[in-house]
């Protein structure tokens, strides 16, 4: 257990494939269900993720760079599609075509250069386009897109597997952008189709898979589901939990007389409290702004975090526990069944996605498998 001295960090790749498993059943008929593990699987490591996801079936991963996508090809060998969603870095087309990875191209002229690099290696390599239906982030202008449907000889040259676009507001059911951007997506695809019938089309995000079937299209592109991030922000979370966090108490201290806690002395505690300092801190993904909000969880409850958040550790009140709980107690957890990555991230005044991120690396990582 020594290797835990720094933290435990437990992540649950069974919770991650019946999450999965639980996104395919909800998709329509027709539509399958990939798998985004980009920035390492949202910090939980996408050597161990994939994998995990490949036993459950899925054969679609989506990664953010070139990078990423070399190394889950050397994962997962060359059975899987891998799309790259921020493109391909000038001068890396071979590179990425060799690797058979599918960048998402998001320009007329990144579509060109592609088609004219792939043309004289002699290369029939696929891409995916991506159109923006209204997030105004990443994609084809209308305009541009409008270009390319006029070129039916770029279009014929171009070997475009998969057309893409991304929702801006799927967290949010009723917000107006959403009817707006699946009107936009579909009718792009519509025509993209009347020209190259083969082309499959993906819009859905997490959330954007529980907005109906009508965004399923041919392949959903999951994230955070997956790792247990609450897709239906609101309401209760239909994903499994997939991470658990527990720091290492360093010290315990009784409090003789009213105090104040930490850097900034910003807490005061009362005489007769009971503190806990825990290894871990900001520079583990701890985030310093949920100092004096956040909670951890030990002896079945909250505690409270007291003062600021420090680098290297954490202070909690633990006064709430009796004397025999107090003293058995080793660590505390800061992430769990119960202290959600939504929970938390609402403390710290950010999004799950953040949380999971944020994992620091000096934890010891423990992957429990089915
Ligand atoms: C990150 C990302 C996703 C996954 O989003 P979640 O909300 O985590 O499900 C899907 N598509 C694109 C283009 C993305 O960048």
């Amino acid at each position: 257990m020594s290797d835990s001295r720094e933290g435990l960090l437990t992540i649950d790749l069974q919770a991650i494939g019946e999450n999965y498993l639980d996104l395919c059943d909800r998709l329509a008929s027709g539509s399958r269900c990939g798998a985004v593990v980009k920035a390492d699987a949202y910090g939980l490591g996408m050597a161990q993720v994939a994998p995990a996801l490949h036993r459950r079936g899925c054969r679609d991963f989506f990664v953010a760079t070139q990078a990423e996508g070399e190394s889950l090809r050397r994962a997962l060998g060359d059975a899987v599609n891998i799309v790259v969603l921020t493109g391909v870095r000038d001068g890396a087309e071979l590179e990425c075509a060799r690797a058979g990875l599918v960048p998402t191209l998001f320009t007329l002229q990144q579509l060109r250069n592609w088609v004219a690099i792939c043309a004289r290696e002699k290369l029939a390599a696929p891409c995916a386009v991506k159109v923006d239906s209204g997030m105004t982030r990443l994609g084809m202008t209308p305009e541009e897109f409008e270009q390319l449907l006029a070129d039916p000889e770029l279009l014929r040259a171009a070997n475009i597997q998969l057309l893409l676009s991304h929702l801006a507001c799927a967290d949010e059911p009723q917000h107006p952008l959403n009817e707006i951007q699946l009107r936009s997506f579909k009718r792009a695809g519509e025509r993209l189709r009347a020209q190259c019938p083969e082309v499959l089309l993906s819009l859905a995000n997490s959330s954007g898979i529980f907005l109906g079937e009508e965004y399923h299209f041919d392949i959903a592109r999951p994230g955070s589901a997956l790792y247990g991030v609450n897709p239906v922000p609101g309401s209760r979370n239909p994903m499994r939990a997939v991470v658990e966090l527990s720091l290492p108490i360093v010290q315990k201290r009784h409090v003789s007389g009213d105090q104040q806690v930490g850097y900034g002395a910003t807490q005061s505690i009362a005489a007769g409290s009971w503190l806990a300092v825990a290894r871990g801190g900001y520079a583990d993904g701890i985030l310093r702004a949920q100092s004096g909000r956040g909670c951890g969880w030990g002896g079945g409850r909250r505690l409270p975090m007291v003062g600021r958040v420090s680098m290297d550790s954490t202070t909690f009140d633990i006064s709430a526990l009796s004397a025999a709980e107090r003293d058995t107690l080793d660590s505390i957890e800061v992430l769990n069944r119960e202290l959600t990555v939504d929970e938390v991230a609402e403390y710290a005044g950010t999004i799950g996605y953040e949380i999971l991120t944020s994992l620091g690396n000096r934890y010891f990582r423990r992957y429990l498998r089915s």
